[in-house]
Parts: C-alpha cells; sequence; structure tokens
C-alpha cells in the first residue's frame, strides 16, 4: 500500500462515525461512461466478458422518441448531457456537439446537484473527450475535486484508479472514447471487437478496485453504472441520425436494478421498432445515481427519466399533444399526483394510464407525474393549432 493510501485509511479509521454498525451505508457511485459502444457488439464478444459475468444489464435507448419533444440527435454531446443530466435536450439545451454549448442552469448535472446537496462530497470527472468537462459542463463541473480532459483512455484509467484508491471518492463519473473512435476510423470489424475487448477488461479492473475497497471499507456503498451516449449506424462508422442501431444503448450495474430495467413497458400507441421505447431511456441513469447518493427526487428538478433503483413511479411519461392528454403506464392502486408548470392540477387513479388537459396542449408545458414520491416529468411540444378559416381574410 503506499504511503498516501495509507494515511488515507488512517484518516477514514479516525473519522467519527465510522462504525459500521451505526452507519451501516456511506453510498458511493462510479459512473463508467463508453462512448458509442454498440450493445448487440459487446454481447457478440461471448460469454467471458465482465458485462456478462459480473454485471447486470439490459438494453436502452437515446435519442429520444422520434417525432416527439424529447427527440435529440444520437450524438455525443446530447447523449452525455443527458446521461448527466436526466433530461432531454429539449431542456439541458445541448443539442449538438458544438463547444459553444452549455447544459441549461435551469438543469443542473449531477455535478452540481450532489455538490448542492452533499457540500463536502469527493466529486470527479475524467473524461478522455474533452468537451464534457470544457464545453458542456464547464460551469457545472466547475465545484468538482477532480477535473481531467483530454486524457488518453489508458490515463483515464490510472487516474480512475487513483481517486478510488485515495480519496473518499464519493461520485466519480469518467469517459473512455476509444471504441467511438476505432468505430468510426474502421466500422464494425476486428479493430472495433478490440476496442470492446479492450474497454471490457478496463471495465474489470475498476470493479477489481470497487470490490478491493468494499473489502477495505464494508460500510461503503458502491453503485458502478456503466452507459454509452448513442449506438451505432448499420456499418458501425456513423452516428447521429434517429435509425433503431443508433438509438440502441445499455446500462449496467453491479447492482440489480429495477423493473424499468428488468420489465418492458411498452407505450401501447408509440412502441417504436422492435419496442425500443418500451425499455428504460438513456434519462434513467442520473435519477438512478441521485436516489442512490440518499437524495430525494424532487418534482421541481423536472428530471424526465424513471429511477433504476427503489420504485418506478409511473412508467413512460408521454404527451400526445393533439389530444392534449398525458399518458402513462402503471400497474399501481394508488393515485398519482399530476403537476403542471409547478402547480398541482389533479390527482387520479395510477391504473388510468391517462389525463386530459382540460386547457389543451397549444402551449409549451412541464408536467410532472408522482407516484410512490417518484416524479417523472414530460415537456410537450406546443400542439398544433386547429386550423380555422377565417373569413375575414377573404
Ligand atoms: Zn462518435
Amino acid at each position: 500500500m503506499r504511503l498516501a493510501s495509507l494515511l488515507f485509511v488512517l484518516f477514514l479509521a479516525l473519522l467519527p462515525g465510522c462504525d459500521p454498525a451505526k452507519h451501516p451505508s456511506r453510498p458511493k457511485a462510479l459512473f463508467i461512461g463508453l462512448d458509442g459502444v454498440q450493445l448487440a457488439q459487446y454481447l457478440s464478444l461471448g460469454d467471458a466478458t465482465n458485462l456478462k459475468q459480473r454485471l447486470y444489464y439490459g438494453k436502452a435507448y437515446a435519442g429520444g422518441i422520434n417525432g416527439k419533444s424529447s427527440e435529440q440527435p444520437t450524438l455525443s454531446g446530447p447523449g452525455w448531457a443527458t446521461l448527466l443530466t436526466g433530461v432531454w435536450s429539449n431542456k439541458h439545451g445541448v443539442d449538438s456537439d458544438a463547444d459553444s454549448l452549455r447544459i441549461n442552469p435551469a438543469f443542473p448535472s449531477l455535478f452540481k446537484r450532489l455538490r448542492q446537496a452533499l457540500p463536502n462530497a469527493y466529486l470527479s470527472s475524467i473524461v478522455n473527450w474533452p468537451s464534457i468537462n470544457t464545453a458542456f459542463l464547464l460551469e457545472d463541473a466547475h465545484g468538482a475535486d477532480v477535473r481531467e480532459s483530454g486524457l488518453s483512455d489508458e490515463q483515464v484509467i490510472e487516474r480512475t484508479l487513483q481517486v478510488l484508491g485515495n480519496t473518499p471518492a464519493d461520485f466519480t463519473f469518467i469517459q473512455l472514447d476509444e471504441p467511438d473512435q476505432i468505430g468510426h476510423d474502421n466500422g464494425y470489424g476486428d479493430r472495433y471487437e478490440q476496442a470492446l475487448r479492450k474497454a471490457d477488461s478496463e471495465i474489470g479492473r475498476l470493479l477489481d478496485k470497487v470490490d478491493q475497497r468494499r473489502r477495505m471499507f464494508p460500510q461503503e456503498d458502491w453503485l458502478v453504472i456503466i452507459s454509452t451516449d448513442h449506438g451505432r449506424d448499420y456499418w458501425g462508422k456513423g452516428h447521429g441520425s434517429a435509425s433503431e442501431q443508433e438509438k440502441s444503448i445499455f446500462i449496467a450495474s453491479n447492482k440489480p436494478l429495477n423493473q424499468e430495467l428488468t420489465e418492458l413497458s411498452i407505450p401501447a400507441e408509440m412502441p417504436g421498432p422492435d419496442n425500443l421505447y418500451g425499455l428504460p431511456a438513456q434519462t434513467s441513469v442520473a435519477p438512478t445515481v441521485l436516489r442512490h447518493m440518499g437524495l430525494t427526487l424532487q418534482p421541481e428538478w423536472l428530471l424526465d427519466g424513471t429511477p433504476l433503483l427503489g420504485k418506478t413511479g409511473a412508467r413512460k411519461a408521454r404527451a400526445d399533444e393533439n389530444k392534449g392528454r398525458l399518458r402513462w403506464n402503471s400497474n399501481a392502486n394508488g393515485y398519482l399526483t399530476i403537476l403542471k408548470n409547478g402547480h398541482v392540477v389533479a390527482q387520479v387513479p395510477a391504473r388510468d394510464g391517462q389525463w386530459t388537459d382540460p386547457q389543451g396542449m397549444e402551449k409549451q408545458n412541464d408536467y410532472v407525474l408522482v407516484l410512490d414520491d417518484t416524479p417523472t416529468a414530460v415537456r410537450n411540444r406546443p400542439a398544433a393549432k386547429a386550423f380555422v378559416i377565417e373569413e375575414s381574410s377573404y
């Protein structure tokens, strides 16, 4: 053990409240971001991967719902911003890879939310693709204790192992970029497979480190969550469009996740290609991390995603603008509370699965559905006004 690690262990041992019997749970989260990893290709590596051997995983979707207000390009900027905020680009505002874009301060990322709730938390953002830290999160991750940008994947891993070994490491986000770069250069094939194998073995090293740390500090409760910003097109070279392959992503975790990941819940009127929209969305990662870290999800945060730990609340909340109707999926017996632009407007049986706004949806509104203390939000697109022939115009 290096001296720094030893001192850190002594420091923790001297902290009051470190007795595991008194504090059985000290939440920690590691979010491993893999850029541009196509799940089908990852699965084709066989059964000996860390993904299959050591993680719970399921398919998910990026890019929002085609034709709805959540639709966004399957690009890295919008993808990482959505993973880190829990909302789509119609809220966070990062709708391309342009370095001039910043996350809308009204929809802060995990870094700002955790800093506000846990002022002493040790937060790290260690990325290969610099734009995440130097553009989109420029102000947002400003208060992070470690912020490293433009590292090679090897350097990202080395730095992360240091953080996990020598610091409180309350929340650590990392991004590995090589699978995406190699995909752009070569498409699918041997080199892309090698890049995925390498990323998988790096995940293995990080999981080993977390296991080692859990043995050292049994009071720590570790969530490791892994996802990707977008899928890839048919050939594996490109992404950005709305095809099923480009929208297909995955979410993996060291913890078993709830029904949102394990049980398909299909929006009946718009299932998407191969029931894609019955899967969890990319917006689910942020609320999962926040809940694990002990924060109560607040309706006013307008988070679009369903958390993957604990109660799901209403699933697949969505707006049907033409009918002025909210829809959702739920088998719960209780009542669901609906807020519109911050005010409670209705309480309806959760099983109803729909509610019509008497004022229609000609304006943009922020709706929140609260069930089992779990909020889920939807921002509608202003509905087209009914076509009226004005006689005066003749
Ligand atoms: Zn790319």
